[in-house]
């Protein structure tokens, strides 16, 4: 009979005993913040990660041509299979995207030279040189110094970006696209003194006169292929400015004044050592 008030007793101690310790080791603390904090943490461990279902790693084959110019013979996907690394294969294979056209930025991180590589290369029977971490692509040659590229190449890695200041749209390597906006953020705001009067560094760009073309370096075909092609050089002010700028002579010269301050501090180069001033690259 009397046991239940010992058993009360004791629970009430103990139960007094776990508040004076608790409230000592949390003074500053009112209510159960903490309580309510350790079950939080507590609550993601105490559910069991249900049992990742594999997504039963569909290889399908896509039955569907890609686009037009997009059927493939399997021999020759396997064949360049064997020269793409690992790890873009990998990227490749989890990530089977229908090809619709979006070019947007926000494209898979990893783009593979593998995919520009399982291409028809009956009909981009050429291999460009490879540009670093601008890749690589296939092309074959058409008139006129001009060249295709391999479509699934394009797709992947030119983007159109709105340029600032020149407000316009434009094609560009998507990993050059950063540079490009930051050299025509400064060309939109800055300014400069020519003969003695502050101009903007807008004004000192008459004409735009192209991004990404697919081409060969002066649209010769004996040459090798533009840094133009890759979606990483602009040209502005082409009319007199196919030539060289000489910096101690010519110091209002639009092209040196926008390289001077829009297009070096942003990571390109100037084309003006081999007489190509209108010229600005990456590589
Ligand atoms: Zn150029």
């Amino acid at each position: 009979m009397n046991k239940i008030p010992v058993y009360l007793a004791a629970l009430i101690f103990i139960v007094m005993l776990f508040v004076s310790t608790w409230s000592s080791n949390h003074p500053d603390v009112p209510g159960t913040p903490a309580l309510t904090a350790s079950s939080q943490a507590l609550q993601p461990e105490a559910i069991p990660s249900s049992p990742v279902v594999e997504p039963s790693s569909e290889p399908q084959d896509p039955v569907e041509p890609r686009d037009a110019q997009g059927d493939k013979p399997d021999a020759v996907s396997a064949a360049a299979d064997v020269t793409a690394s690992p790890s873009a294969q990998s990227v490749k294979t989890s990530s089977a995207k229908p090809q619709s056209s979006t070019k947007a930025s926000a494209q898979t991180p990893q783009v593979s030279r593998a995919n520009s590589l399982k291409t028809d290369v009956n009909k981009y029977p050429k291999l460009s040189v490879s540009k670093g971490i601008y890749g690589q692509f296939r092309y074959r040659e058409l008139s006129g110094g001009r060249i295709e590229i391999d479509p699934q190449w394009v797709e992947e890695n030119i983007v159109y970006v709105k340029l600032p200041g020149v407000n316009r749209t434009v094609p560009v390597h998507r990993l050059a696209q950063d540079r490009f906006i930051q050299a025509f953020t400064t060309i939109a705001n800055g300014t400069a003194t020519v003969n003695g009067k502050k101009v903007s560094l807008l004004s000192l760009v008459r004409t735009f006169d192209g991004t990404w073309v697919p081409r060969h370096v002066n649209w010769n075909a004996s040459k090798g292929l533009s840094n133009h092609s890759w979606g990483i050089a602009v040209d502005i002010n082409a009319s007199n400015h196919l030539r060289y700028v000489n910096p101690q002579t010519e110091t209002n010269d639009p092209n040196l004044i926008l390289w001077q301050k829009a297009f070096q501090p942003a990571g390109f180069k100037w084309g003006n050592s081999y007489s190509d001033s209108m010229h600005y690259e990456l590589y």
